[in-house]
């Protein structure tokens, strides 16, 4: 169990959240969309339990990306420094997703599974991590994680 609540924040540390409860699960995307904005062959997410993640500090610096065409979930960067910090549902906004690189310690859960795989980067090889892979998205009932 992780030290509660799970704190994180951006690189210039403008903006800072808590999560009060422990997170529900977390997954590696090797989406294109991940790819794009972090500048990097994949992305690592954790699921937080609706209503347990708050932005503390910097709120009026949120930066956010509304994928269109097909809709996926908003992604919101800190505007002055550029990190990624988390996503949010554009179906349900109780649905909050951490960017795992943006947390301060270890939150007790680890990526269980690889989505978007068929477009993971070509420069990059996938892990032998005996983690599930998935082609598209992970399906839902495996975990309720980000949807790009
Ligand atoms: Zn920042
Ligand atoms: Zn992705």
């Amino acid at each position: 169990m992780p030290d509660l609540p799970i704190t994180g924040g951006c690189m210039c540390e403008r903006v800072r959240f808590r999560v009060t409860e422990p997170m529900l699960g977390a997954a590696y995307c090797h989406c294109k969309r991940c790819q794009r904005r972090t500048g990097t062959a994949f992305s690592a997410s954790a699921l937080t339990v609706p209503g347990s993640f708050e932005v503390t500090e910097g709120e009026e610096l949120l930066g956010v990306h509304k994928p269109q065409d097909p809709p996926g979930w908003h992604k919101y960067f800190c505007s002055r420094c550029g990190s990624q910090i988390f996503t949010q549902s554009h179906e349900d906004p109780k649905l909050v997703s951490v960017r795992m690189g943006a947390l301060d310690e270890d939150p007790g859960v680890r990526p269980g599974l690889h989505q978007f795989v068929a477009y993971k980067a070509s420069w990059d090889e996938l892990p032998d991590d005996g983690l599930p892979r998935f082609d598209e998205r992970m399906p839902a009932a495996r975990y309720q994680g980000e949807q790009e």
